[in-house]
């Protein structure tokens, strides 16, 4: 059964026609009793959706995969991946559906997505499920990271599906929409790769050009270019994960994309107190993707992605891999060249006239060595500025141990600019709420109980990082229960 659902959706699905041979046409199992629990209207608004449509029942339906809406063509999608290291040559969406592409308000074309959604070709073993409240935590995290001017993919909504799914015990199930500039991976390049079929490779290449990187198209060597722009969106991407302390937990090849947005948020956290060894996931055994680790790891995953495009590279292979090795090489400079530039805005050195790149780069290790919490501390530094330093002393635990460095970043952030305006421009980079992990868990438990009001004051407090405000202390305050650990649990 198909709905119009007013005129809300015009799809226009590419990925469908374009790449024939990278899914499968697939339904949702049908959800029972659609509940929905959270609806982003803002999200609906710049797709040029009508929220209100959305949250009726009918919008509801379309939104749980029990109606498919005129022109969707619901398909899941094919990609392997290496999974903490180890290849797996057919991964692909287990429990997800694409429904189709829309274009936003502004132009850009978006995937709707739906996760937790039934068992598809690719479910393997698994349910096809997802219990509601990682789904939830997907929409949090996805909230926060975008509020924080991250890129990544949102939610634009979760629904229960009435109906419970196994692990530990019985959750109640849910169904999440996803928004994504595209879905693909650099395992679908991967996957298509190993097939050997060059022709649907570069049609894939293609297709991820002129959807993402539409410049490379005119370069000399178009697919050595497109490498190159994704390479350097992630190098970008990932300097911003580290300037906020998020660590993302899953960084498997399937779980990084090409257009340079985050995705798949699992067993993410953000960092309390600053240690680059911290890994939260419970599977996470060989600290693998631990928040030290992420720029090195990002880079090994794109020389994945460099692997797969070296037949469209250059017909002969030792020239291949020379040019895409050579790209490659630029990723640890093009990385520290980001987080440096974030860092000194979140240092108020943007301005400054004698620009000292050692302060920046022997920070972490001073504040490594304080444990001190890494949000707090960063924001605590405006009021320096402005001429309080009670603040972040308060936070170290050995406050001498920085005198020498806060010398010398005393002496260049005066050349920054009027202190006012330096303080003003640093608590626009300097987030004073993150999703703190108990606030986080405190949202999800009481929403598996069905009590949403806690998700709904967290999401109210996470969409304005940058702005204090009065009582709303508990949601800027780092953990006090000790080491947390997330649990893959999807
Ligand atoms: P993720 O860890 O969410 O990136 O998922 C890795 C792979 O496992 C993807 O192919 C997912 O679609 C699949 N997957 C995860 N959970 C389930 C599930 N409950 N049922 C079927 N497939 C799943
Ligand atoms: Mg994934």
């Amino acid at each position: 059964m198909t709905v119009a659902l007013g005129t809300s959706f015009t799809f226009d699905n590419t990925y469908v026609r374009e790449l024939e041979g990278l899914y499968e046409p697939w339904k949702a199992a049908p959800a029972p009793a659609p509940r929905l629990l959270a609806l982003n209207e803002e999200l609906a608004d710049e797709l040029g959706l009508d929220a209100a449509a959305l949250g009726s029942p009918e919008g509801i339906d379309v939104l749980v995969g029990n109606t498919v809406p005129d022109g969707a063509q619901p398909v899941a999608q094919v990609y392997s991946g290496h999974q903490f290291g180890n290849y797996s040559p057919r991964l692909g969406d287990g429990r997800a559906l694409l429904l189709g592409e829309v274009h936003d308000r502004a132009g850009n074309r978006r995937d709707l997505h739906l996760k937790g959604s039934g068992r598809t070709p690719f479910a393997r073993g698994g349910d096809g499920k997802a219990p509601l409240g990682p789904m939830l935590r997907e929409y949090v995290i996805g909230e926060a990271m975008h509020a924080l001017g991250i890129p990544t993919t949102r939610a634009l909504a979760v629904v229960a599906t009435g109906e419970d799914v196994a692990r530990d015990t019985l959750l109640p199930g849910a169904v999440m929409t996803r928004v994504a500039s595209s879905h693909l991976r650099v395992g679908t390049f991967q996957y298509t790769a190993a097939l050997g079929e060059v022709a649907l490779l570069r049609r894939l290449a293609d297709y991820a050009i002129a959807r993402h990187h539409p410049d490379a198209a005119s370069a000399d060597n178009p697919y050595l270019s497109f490498f190159e722009r994704v390479l350097d969106a992630q190098a970008s991407l990932i300097a911003r994960w580290m300037l906020a302390g998020f660590v993302h937990g899953v960084m498997n090849t399937d779980n990084m994309t090409i257009s340079g947005e985050t995705i798949d948020y699992g067993p993410c956290a953000y960092l309390d107190a600053y240690d680059p060894s911290t890994v939260f996931s419970s599977i996470d055994h060989a600290a693998r993707y631990a928040f030290g680790n992420q720029p090195r790891v990002a880079q090994w995953n794109l020389a994945r992605l460099a692997e797969a495009l070296l037949p469209l590279i250059d017909d002969d292979p030792d020239a291949a891999v020379a040019a895409a090795t050579e790209v490659l090489g630029t990723f640890p400079e093009r990385y520290h060249g980001y987080w440096r530039d974030g860092m000194r805005a979140k240092l108020g050195l943007t301005g400054a006239t004698e620009p000292d790149d050692a302060i920046v780069d022997d920070l972490p290790a001073l504040i490594a060595a304080q444990k001190v919490d890494f949000t707090a501390f960063y924001r605590s530094l405006s009021a320096a500025v402005r001429g309080d330093d009670a603040p972040v002393r308060s936070l170290l635990v050995d406050p001498s141990a920085l005198d020498g460095w806060t010398a010398r970043w005393t002496a260049a952030v005066a050349t920054a600019g009027e202190p006012g305006a330096v303080a003003d421009a640093m608590d626009r980079v300097n987030p004073v709420y993150i999703p703190r992990n108990q606030r986080v868990e405190e949202a999800l438990t009481a929403a598996t109980g069905g009590d949403l009001a806690p998700f709904h004051r967290l999401m109210d407090v996470l969409a304005r990082p940058f702005e204090e405000r009065a009582g709303l202390e508990d949601y800027a305050a780092p953990a006090e229960f000790g080491p947390y650990t997330t649990f893959c649990g999807t």
